[in-house]
């Protein structure tokens, strides 16, 4: 599989039960049908998002992007509890794709999470 950013190529990483696939260039993170949801309930899960934040904050702004499954257009998607952290997801397979640090992001909700957010929300 290719990645749908940087187009290297993608990596099975396991995490228990649990496998994603990453970029082995930007970090960026696959994730099939609710793998996200379910690997974010995980203890410590959050170590197999080893990417640089600031890598992938700059794949961030590609968003017109394919769907490494099935080549669908993936949509932007912003998270309900932290609006900041933006991903693509496929309206087709249900897969989605998280930049280096997003996922790590994505686990934690930190106080600066929660200024950023209310910032976010203010612009709109
Ligand atoms: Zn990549
Ligand atoms: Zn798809």
């Amino acid at each position: 599989m290719k990645c749908p950013k940087c187009l290297a190529e993608m990596e099975k990483v396991a995490y228990g039960e649990i496998k994603v696939d990453r970029c082995t260039d930007c970090r960026g993170l696959w994730f099939d049908m609710l793998e996200h949801e379910h690997l974010k309930a995980i203890e410590d899960s959050e170590s197999i998002d080893i990417g640089d934040p600031e890598i992938g904050k700059r794949f961030d702004k590609l968003r017109a992007v394919d769907c490494p499954h099935c080549q669908t257009k993936m949509i932007p998607m912003v998270d309900l509890q932290q609006p900041h952290i933006c991903y693509e997801a496929c309206t087709v397979c249900y897969g989605v794709f998280f930049d280096a640090g997003e996922f790590k992001d994505y686990k934690e909700i930190t106080i600066t999470d929660f200024f950023k957010d209310l910032l976010a929300k203010r612009r709109k």
